[in-house]
This record gives structure tokens, sequence and C-alpha cells, in this order.
């Protein structure tokens, strides 16, 4: 049975808007959007007058086994499988709530992201796309370890490599650098080595996977784009030089905001370990700097928010967009950087992400026009997974 939403606003996630339009669904997939949907008739139609039609958002950085506890390696800790594999399960409804029909889970302990990705392919429950890493790979004590694979040397990190493709890894995580969570390592200092990672890469790639990398000092995101990474994590400290390697190497940047922003929020909770709070204070300007020199020099940038982090809360995803517009950023490429883009670099471009005849029906209707107000963005009226009404 076709339904078609008419009088809507939509954007197709690849840079066209069209008013009075109008987008036509059946079994899951969009028949039909735009003019050639507003000439067509359907076997139900709903009046959309007021509405927006966006595709389903992707949250290309997201950690599905943390809540946003104020000191999430403590609490992964402590965590049972099982109470782990019920937080992947809570989290992800709280994203699909919000409208993110994708996520990319980037490190999940015992690989639970798998399992969660499984179960809900298979119906057993709701939840968001996963395209998840399984366990990051780490070198000893790097940062991240608690949820990691710790390896070492080119030889070992293949191994890792290996073993995480085996257990059905979409992509694989590497970090490049230390980080903010991880105590007594410092966000500057590179970690896994260009050879490592370069090993890493072409397991991914003999795979037919992506890759991420976690990347926040220059030398370590230098390593990562040398090495064929496909997306710089976070990217704090961006130069001219690391910008000029990444347009040559086409690898894109997730610029995380919304992580390091939550922390200097909420810095005198002091419920955030000191550490954490002493390095995201020092990172925070020259993170939205370097976001911004990536932006004017047209980086390819992707949308993702790290939730799981301190405060940062899964189902809070229009925050990143928020901050990606003060930072710059026009309403319509973030909605490419949230859709089409995200769907590029995952390379499921073909299927999904925009709102084109064809495509997987997963899309979110919004009370306002983000043009109008970037709060339309939190104000969603309806999510839509593969056709059905979430
Ligand atoms: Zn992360």
């Amino acid at each position: 049975m076709a339904t078609k939403w008419e009088n809507i606003t939509l954007y197709t996630g690849r840079g066209e808007k069209f008013r009075e339009s109008a987008i036509v669904v059946e079994g899951g997939r969009i028949v039909a959007a735009g003019d050639e949907a507003v000439r067509m008739t359907a076997d139900e139609t709903v009046d959309g007058s007021g509405k927006t039609a966006v595709p389903g958002f992707f949250d290309m950085h997201v950690h599905l086994g943390m809540d946003g506890d104020a000191d999430p390696f403590a609490q992964i800790e402590k965590d049972s499988q099982a109470t782990a594999a019920y937080r992947h399960y809570v989290n992800g409804q709280k994203q699909l709530k919000a409208g993110v029909t994708s996520v990319r889970n980037l490190g999940s302990k015992w690989h639970i992201d798998l399992e969660f990705r499984n179960a809900v392919n298979a119906g057993l429950m709701a939840g968001p796309a996963v395209y998840g890493s399984g366990q990051a790979i780490v070198m000893t004590g790097g940062h991240g370890y608690p949820f990691s694979t710790e390896a070492d040397g080119e030889d070992g990190v293949r191994k890792a490599a290996r073993s995480t493709l085996k257990a059905g890894a979409d992509v694989l995580k590497l970090m490049a650098t230390g980080g903010v969570m991880t105590p007594g390592v410092d966000p500057g200092s590179p970690q896994l080595s260009e050879k490592e990672m370069r090993a890493a890469v072409e397991e991914a790639k003999h795979a037919g996977k992506t890759t991420a990398s976690h990347a926040q000092g220059t030398e370590g995101i230098q390593n990562a784009v040398r090495a064929g990474i496909t997306t710089i994590e976070h990217g704090i400290f961006l130069d001219d030089e690391t910008i000029e390697l990444m347009l040559e190497y086409g690898t894109v940047l997730v610029p995380t905001l919304a992580a390091p922003y939550y922390i200097v929020q909420n810095a005198e909770s002091g419920a955030i370990p000191p550490h954490a709070v002493k390095k995201a204070v020092h990172c925070f300007d020259v993170h939205q700097e370097s976001f911004r020199k990536a932006l004017k020099a047209g980086v390819k940038i992707a949308a993702g928010t790290d939730a799981g982090t301190p405060f940062n809360l899964h189902g809070d995803f229009a925050k990143e967009l928020e901050l990606m517009n003060a930072y710059g950023m026009p309403v319509r490429d973030i909605i490419t950087a949230a859709t089409y883009h995200a769907a590029e670099t995952l390379n499921v471009h073909h299927k999904t992400g925009s709102l084109e005849k064809g495509k997987t029906a997963d899309f979110v209707l919004l009370n306002g026009d983000p043009e109008d107000g970037i709060g339309a963005f939190r104000d969603v009226h309806a999510v839509y997974k593969e056709g059905g009404r979430v």
C-alpha cells in the first residue's frame, strides 16, 4: 500500500529543498520524492502542512554502551555483559526517537554493538540501523582501553583487525592519539603508529569495510590520514598542513563538537574526573577553531556526537547540529553532513541517506523548517524507519 505525505517542505539530503512538495512510500521504500511525488496518487494521503521532511539522521559517532555518565569508563568496568546489552537497547531507542535512524557505534566492550545490530536486523527488537566497530583497537594502555582490544606492532594490530572483522565489525576503530577521558593519557600525543594503523586499514579494505580513527593531536591525525583512514574523529588540533593532507586523501572529519562542549558546561558539577575537565577546557577553543578552518577549506564533514561521553546524552543529536551551525555551517550543509555524507562515508549511499526514489524510507518529519530556526532539529513530529512509524 502506497502512502503519500503532501504539502510538506522536503530536503533531499543532497542540497536540494522543495516547498509544497510530497513523498510517496511503499513497502519500506521511497517510490517518489519531490515533483514526481506531487503528481502521483496513492492509496493513503496524509496532509503534512507545516511539516518538514529530512532523511533519517546518521549519528556517526556514538557509544551505545555508555549513558553520559560523568565517568563512563568506570561504568564500563562495572557492567556485566547483560547490563551492557540492555544499555545498548535503551540508548538505541533514545537515538531512534530523536530521528537518528542509523548510528555508527565506535567502541563496545565484548562487541555487544554487533550483537545489538544483529538483533535489530533479525527483527528481535526495534532500534536504529547499527554500523558497529565492536571493540576498538588500541595500543597497550591506549585511550579507551576499557572497551578495546590492546594490540602492538604491525602484526599485532593486523591480528586484532582480522579478529574484529571476523566478529562482524562494519568499521574498524583505531586510536591514533590519547584522549580526554583516559587518565594519564595526553590528547596531543600519538598512540598507534602510521604503520600499525596501515596494517588495520589494509585488512578493512580487503574486507570491504571502512575505518575510523580517534585522532586529536596534529601528529596523530597526520599518521591516521597517511595510513588511509576513512574518518578522523574529533580532529581537535588541525593546522593548515593537516587540513591540506585531509583534502589530498579525501579524509572525512567527524568533529563531535558536543563532546568537549558538555564536559566544559558541566565542569563545575564535580562529578567528571578532574583530569578530563582539565583536558577538555584546554581543547575547547582550539577545537572550534579547527572546525571552522576545516569547513572553510572544504574538508568533507559528517555529523557525530560522541554520545555517551559525560553529560552527552543519547537522543540529543540536535545539539551537534546546533553547534555546527553556531560555528559557521549553513543549515543545508548540516543536513547533508547528517545524512548523505554520512551514508557515503559508510559506503551505503546507494540504498539510504537521501530522500530519493528507490532509497530506504528512513525519514523524519520536523514541526518546523530548520532554515527558519535551528531549533527545528529538536522539534521532531514523527520518525519513520523503513517506512514504519517509530
Ligand atoms: Zn568516542
